[in-house]
């Protein structure tokens, strides 16, 4: 009928889970005691197991609360540090060790932290109890320690002996209780002894007589008493369990003392070990009504900012990990939705066109004779093999690889995008998953889709058939095209202009144009003169001409050769317009006046077969495979604890679950105390009745 006690240790496990603040305080057993006042071994003697760090050094320098946890039909007896990741230590030699490091951990010349380490042991053989040992009183400090040390003991005793904490005061039978430093303290605080256990140790080492005298202690009365102890076990008992050891030892001593089985005096481990159950039991009973009013508190401020913030609605890291499957495949399907043929078919097409360009700029337009295009005889071999030739370097340019590379960068490109919207930027490891798996999919499909579009292109590569609406069409598009080459040349011209300056740009234009011709007129007469030697001083006077111009700066001479290049291609351009625009381009029987109409039907054609290939074979089976890949890679593989990590990347997906979990286990923990309580009145109403 213990069970207050054990039941509210469990609520506190609770409330710490949730909340480190310590708003919800529960009493425990404060024991303080002088060095060497035998508090130890009090302790080792209730849990019936050497575990506290030993030595001379001032071990104990951090309070350790120990939360012992009674539990009845096992046979397991563990220790476990629920800061630390080690989980259940059965070796209590282990537990010593680590408990000696933790303390040992606190620097020298600090010697004392009031940061608790916390203990839990389990064992069918102990009770309920809270229990927290402190640092013991020092009467004086060695050489290396503060002078503080002694004050600072104090102070941290200080904080712990406040209501509603139960004070063991140990002290040693051999040493005068008149100078108990845990006496002292105690009366302090609690003047009228009413939550102060006295513990009287080593009452192998005085007289019987004088032993019952100091456990009646009239001097300093205690509502709770003393109780006389021997706890140092005999060394060569040493059995496993320490309490059987030291009971048994007492039992031998105290039976055959004649004064200790007097009424009033209570002697034996057993005795104080039942003495400090009922007295935790009571002081908790005590501090049930307050701690249900601050849990109620709590819980009232849980519910009213889940009904504020969140409108009570809950989520679930399942739930949440749905929604944003859903949203991502929600998206993924308006974007496969929109990212049909036609897009696909600009995109192709642009980087095909540019091929375009390019070729013609090459073939053409650096041509000097192509001003003589128009009026050359039509079936000029020249011209002829020309459009062969640009002709083969558009559908021989691996258009299956290019094509398709391009379809796979715009869809990753894409992915990319996608995955960037909330709330997936708050998991970036996922992305990258999602990244990863879109990539493998279109990578395995990659080299068929190149093959069958270079196998499906390939007669175009050998001969490209022109019907008159083929034609009319490519020519629109080839005229669009080159304006706005056109437009972009003079775009860029102004631009430098702009840059350099429109004076500046015209002088240093002169200057490249003038050099050009100097250089020209040079060479003529160089080769003049390998028919007729000249005087080499003419030739000297010629190079100094040239240098002795004025000298620009190699940025603006840069800009002017630039500017020069543009003025060539904008009126190449110009006149290539005009003649597509002419009646001679009205025909694709004309097509070789007409280069880059031509050309634009045979790319349209690439794109159209190259495009059809693409869809079938790679958009297709993206489009299909990916929300698969999502449910195979994202939902189905993910474990629960996966699942909450996932939901908690998000940070206000993390609020929402704390404030959730928070109220969930305030809830709980309300549920149990109202048992208590309707218990506890039980109980007072029958006794009340008899
Ligand atoms: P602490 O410094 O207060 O924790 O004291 P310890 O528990 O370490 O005990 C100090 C010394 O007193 C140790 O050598 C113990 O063996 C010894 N001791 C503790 N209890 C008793 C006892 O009841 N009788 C005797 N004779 N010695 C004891």
């Amino acid at each position: 009928f213990m069970m207050l006690t054990k039941k509210l240790i469990e609520i506190r496990s609770i409330l710490l889970s949730i909340d480190h603040n310590d708003t919800l305080k529960l009493p425990s057993i404060v024991v303080i005691g002088s060095q060497s006042s035998g508090k130890s071994s009090v302790l080792e003697a209730i849990v019936g197991h050497e575990f506290l760090p030993k030595g001379s050094n001032m071990v104990t320098r951090r309070p350790i609360e120990l939360t012992l946890i009674h539990t009845p039909g096992s046979d397991e007896e563990y220790g476990e540090f629920p800061s630390l990741p080690f989980g259940k230590i059965h070796d209590f030699k282990q537990i010593q060790k680590t408990l000696t490091d933790l303390n040992l951990a606190v620097p020298e010349d600090q010697c004392v932290s009031d940061k608790p380490i916390e203990l839990k042991i389990y064992s069918p053989n102990i009770p309920d109890l809270q229990l927290i040992d402190l640092p013991g009183y020092i009467q004086i400090h060695n050489a290396n320690q503060p002078a503080s040390l002694k004050s600072k003991i104090e102070d941290l005793c200080e904080k712990y002996i406040k209501p509603p904490n139960i004070i063991l005061a140990v002290c040693a039978a051999d040493v005068d209780l008149a100078n108990s430093p845990a006496l002292n303290a105690s009366r302090r605080v609690d003047p009228r002894g009413r939550r102060t256990i006295g513990v009287v140790t080593k009452m192998d080492l005085v007289e019987p007589e004088l032993g019952a005298k100091i456990l009646r202690n009239r001097d300093y009365p205690l509502q709770l008493g003393y109780i006389g102890v021997i706890c140092k076990a005999p060394s060569n008992t040493a059995d496993g369990n320490l309490t059987k050891t030291v009971v048994r030892n007492e039992d031998n001593f105290f039976k055959g003392h004649y004064v200790y089985n007097q009424r009033g005096i209570n002697v034996g481990t057993v005795t104080l070990r039942r003495t400090l159950m009922s007295v935790l039991e009571q002081s908790m009973g005590r501090s049930l009504s307050g701690i249900v009013d601050a849990v109620q508190k709590e819980l009232e401020e849980a519910r009213y900012q889940f009904k504020v913030q969140y409108n009570d609605r809950r989520v679930s890291p399942e739930s949440y990990l749905a929604e944003t499957v859903d949203a991502l495949k929600h998206r993924f399907k308006d974007f496969a939705g929109q990212f049909g043929k036609p897009q696909v078919r600009h995109e192709v097409r642009q980087m095909l066109e540019q091929r375009l360009l390019d070729i013609c700029a090459e073939m053409y337009w650096s041509d000097r004779k192509v001003s003589d295009l128009p009026k050359a005889l039509y079936d000029d071999i020249y011209w002829l093999y020309k459009l062969d030739l640009s002709a083969s370097a558009l559908t021989k340019s691996g258009v299956g690889r290019s094509t398709t590379q391009l379809v796979l960068d715009v869809l990753l490109n894409n992915m990319d995008i996608l995955t960037s919207m909330e709330p997936l930027n708050y998991h970036p490891s996922t992305k990258e998953a999602i990244i990863d798996f879109s990539n493998e999919i279109l990578r395995h499909k990659f080299l068929t889709t190149s093959d069958q579009v270079e196998n499906t292109i390939k007669p175009y590569k050998y001969e490209v058939e022109v019907t008159e609406a083929d034609w009319a069409d490519g020519l629109k598009r080839t005229i669009t095209l080159l304006e706005r080459e056109l437009a972009m040349c003079d775009k860029m011209s102004e631009q430098i202009k702009q840059q350099v300056g429109k004076k500046k740009l015209r002088s240093a234009i002169k200057y490249l144009l003038d050099l050009e011709k100097e250089e020209q007129r040079k060479a003529e007469r160089i080769s003049e003169v390998d028919a007729e030697p000249l005087e080499s001083e003419e030739a000297n006077d010629l190079d100094l001409n040239v240098v002795s111009r004025q000298s620009y700066p190699p940025k603006v001479l840069e800009k002017a050769q630039e500017a020069l290049f543009l003025r060539d291609r904008s009126t190449i351009l110009k006149y290539r317009l005009a003649a597509l625009k002419s009646r001679q381009c009205k025909t694709a029987d004309n097509k070789q006046y007409c280069p880059e109409a031509f050309l634009n039907v045979v790319a349209e054609k690439l794109t159209y077969t190259a495009v059809m290939f693409i869809q079938v074979e790679l958009l297709n089976e993206f489009f299909f495979q990916f929300p698969r890949e999502v449910d195979n890679k994202l939902v189905y593989q993910f474990d629960r604890q996966q699942i909450n990590k996932f939901a908690r990347e998000n940070p206000s997906v993390q609020r929402h679950l704390d404030l959730q979990e928070r109220k969930a286990k305030l809830e709980e923990v309300m549920e149990k105390l109202n048992y208590l309580v309707r218990r506890q009145q039980d109980r007072q109403e029958r006794a009340g009745v008899h």
